[in-house]
């Protein structure tokens, strides 16, 4: 079933959950037993985000340069195989513009529709380590609304069906895009960060899943802006849980976000004790996830990181 469906059939909030593949070297039983947890709450999907392999130059002996791909993970299409091969549940792979072609997007896509998967969320995808900023592919797409736009031309398994005469459909994928409540950090303002928003839903993205935040009226505010500026789909909110005290500082640097006086200062409180910094973040998003239900958001999407037990804690909470 599409999100988009699932969306519309929903009644009430349900959780999304956003996983991480593995590193290389990890079994397929260690993954699956990773979000074993979270397939207790019965979610309607699950999210698996894409990453572009780097590499690192070693210098050699005789003063030459090598290139060597640094220890990678597992690549989505394949999580996404080893997900549907023990559970029931829909799976909604990340495509990322970052380190590919157009043409090779084309032939991931023709992979997952081969799989009989038909959601997926597109991204540009963050500059390489060492880049200040995204650099295209050559013979790749710029942005995630070119990307978009790719998708939306793909037609089914596209020209092999189409030169066969065969049904071709459009509208295969249902397509989720990121969108940022406190404003991408190139972006010059958030007014043209929305309108760039836009653009995505103009070429035909069926959803959005917010970056995280720490503050829900931040959200809030941002849903308002995006409706009138025209933007009509669905906005779900995006939230992790704070983990550590060192995220205090890691995550507003990483994510160009804020956290609250109020956050930061109970953390402040905490000091050294892990397992009270552990809960204060916990408390703190359940209780933002608690207000998002309220307020009557459809979903509420999980930032997993590798990490399921405060959200195992807060899906019993909430949901
Ligand atoms: P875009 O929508 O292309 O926007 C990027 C910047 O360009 C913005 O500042 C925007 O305002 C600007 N812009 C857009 N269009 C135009 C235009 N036509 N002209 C001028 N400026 C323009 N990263 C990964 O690598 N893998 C993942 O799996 C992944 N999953 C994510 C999931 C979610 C829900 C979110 C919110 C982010 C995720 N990211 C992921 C991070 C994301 O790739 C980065 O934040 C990236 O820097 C921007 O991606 P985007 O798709 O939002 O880009």
């Amino acid at each position: 079933m599409k999100v988009s469906e699932i969306l519309n059939a929903s009644t009430k909030a349900f959780p999304s959950i956003e996983i991480v593949p593995p590193m290389r070297g990890v079994t397929k039983t260690e993954l699956l037993e990773s979000i074993a947890p979270f397939m207790e709450f019965s979610p309607k999907y699950i999210n698996v985000t894409s990453h572009r392999d780097e590499y690192e130059y070693r210098q050699e002996a005789d003063g030459s340069f090598s290139r060597h791909l640094i220890r990678n993970r597992i690549n989505e299409a394949t999580v996404c195989a080893a997900i549907m091969s023990k559970y029931d549940v829909e799976v909604v792979p990340h495509l990322i513009c970052g380190g590919t072609t157009a043409e090779e997007i084309e032939s991931k896509l023709d992979n997952l529709a081969f799989m009989g998967i038909n959601n997926l969320v597109a991204l540009r995808g963050d500059s390489m380590s060492g880049e200040k900023r995204f650099t295209p592919t050559p013979g790749g797409y710029r942005y995630a609304s070119e990307l978009v736009e790719g998708i939306r031309s793909y037609q089914g398994s596209n020209s092999y069906r189409r030169e066969r005469g065969l049904e071709t459909d459009d509208r295969y994928f249902c397509i989720g895009v990121g969108a940022y409540p406190e404003k991408h950090f190139e972006a010059p303002n958030l007014e043209t960060d929305i309108a760039n928003l836009k653009r995505k839903i103009d070429a035909g993205a069926d959803y959005i899943i917010t970056q995280m935040f720490f503050d829900n009226q931040v959200y809030y505010d941002f849903v308002e802006k995006c409706r009138a500026a025209g933007i009509n789909v669905p906005i779900i909110p995006g939230l992790k849980p704070l983990s550590t005290a060192r995220q205090v500082s890691v995550l507003p640097e990483a994510f160009s976000l804020d956290i609250p006086l109020e956050l930061t200062q109970e953390i402040a409180k905490a000091g050294d004790n892990k397992a009270a910094v552990y809960k204060i973040g916990t408390e703190w998003c359940a209780m933002q996830c608690k207000d998002l239900i309220a307020h009557g958001v459809p979903a509420v999407h999980f930032y997993t990181m590798g990490k399921s037990d405060n959200i195992t804690r807060i899906l019993q909470e909430c949901f």
